[in-house]
């Protein structure tokens, strides 16, 4: 990893400030002083910032339940960052591995490993993910053929991998999909000429969403292996 985001995962700096430290030569890696915040360096080298090592804090790995009107970055945009009054601490450096639509609710997996959030996101793995989904128009009979089947998206050429859909009610249905494309819940329905008019992730792979809104947790040690 680069030398700032090492020494910010080894102490409360923020990236600002690790820059500033190293770039005033404060920060050596195996004995030599580093100026560059851009070197790479490894867990196993020796860092040190004014002569005291540093030893980078272990990953975070948690869930949290969005709520509507909050958008999956860290800084606020159009709607305020789903981080925001939530109470997770030092949230600078954690990321959401497969962000959510400012107005989809539901289970977020939050983490500062990026090898982990990638096996969670990358396309071959099929990650499965649920969602309850609100409809404005009664659910038509052939659509979970044509989701199980595939289709087309708009403006795609390649169909969509195999969804599962249960239906709860003509109008209230589970979809599960094991992929991430963009508006994919919303794009799929669009597709068979009906509308979203709420979504909620309940489930991602083994990881179901147990905390109310605005609510968070760890994931236990055996939630964060499921994804490894
Ligand atoms: N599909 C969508 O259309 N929106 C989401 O937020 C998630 C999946």
């Amino acid at each position: 990893m680069r030398l700032d985001k090492f020494v910010c995962k080894s102490t409360a700096l923020t990236r600002a400030e690790a820059i500033s430290q190293i770039q005033q030569g404060r920060v050596s890696v195996n004995g030599a002083v580093e100026v560059s915040e851009r070197t790479q360096v490894h867990e196993n080298n020796r860092i040190t910032l004014v002569g005291a090592q540093l030893t980078p804090r272990p990953f975070r790995y948690m869930l949290l339940h969005k709520p509507a009107n909050t958008v999956c970055s860290n800084v606020d945009e159009a709607y305020p960052s789903l981080f925001n009054g939530s109470g997770i601490p030092d949230t600078e450096a954690l990321h959401v591995a497969g962000r959510l639509d400012a107005d989809t609710t539901g289970l977020v997996l939050i983490t500062d490993d990026g090898r982990w959030s990638f096996e969670i996101i990358r396309p071959d793995r099929l990650c499965e993910k649920v969602y309850r989904v609100g409809l404005s128009r009664p659910i038509h009979a052939g659509v979970a053929e044509r989701f199980a089947t595939g289709l087309l998206l708009q403006g795609e050429a390649k169909p969509t991998q195999p969804a599962k859909l249960e239906i709860v009610n003509p109008r209230e249905v589970l979809l599960t999909i094991t992929e991430g494309r963009y508006h994919q819940v919303k794009r799929m329905f669009a597709a068979v000429g009906n509308r979203v008019r709420s979504l909620h992730r309940a489930q991602i792979g083994a990881v179901r969403l147990d905390v109310s809104e605005g609510q968070w947790r760890y994931l236990t040690p055996d939630e964060v292996r499921s994804f490894g």
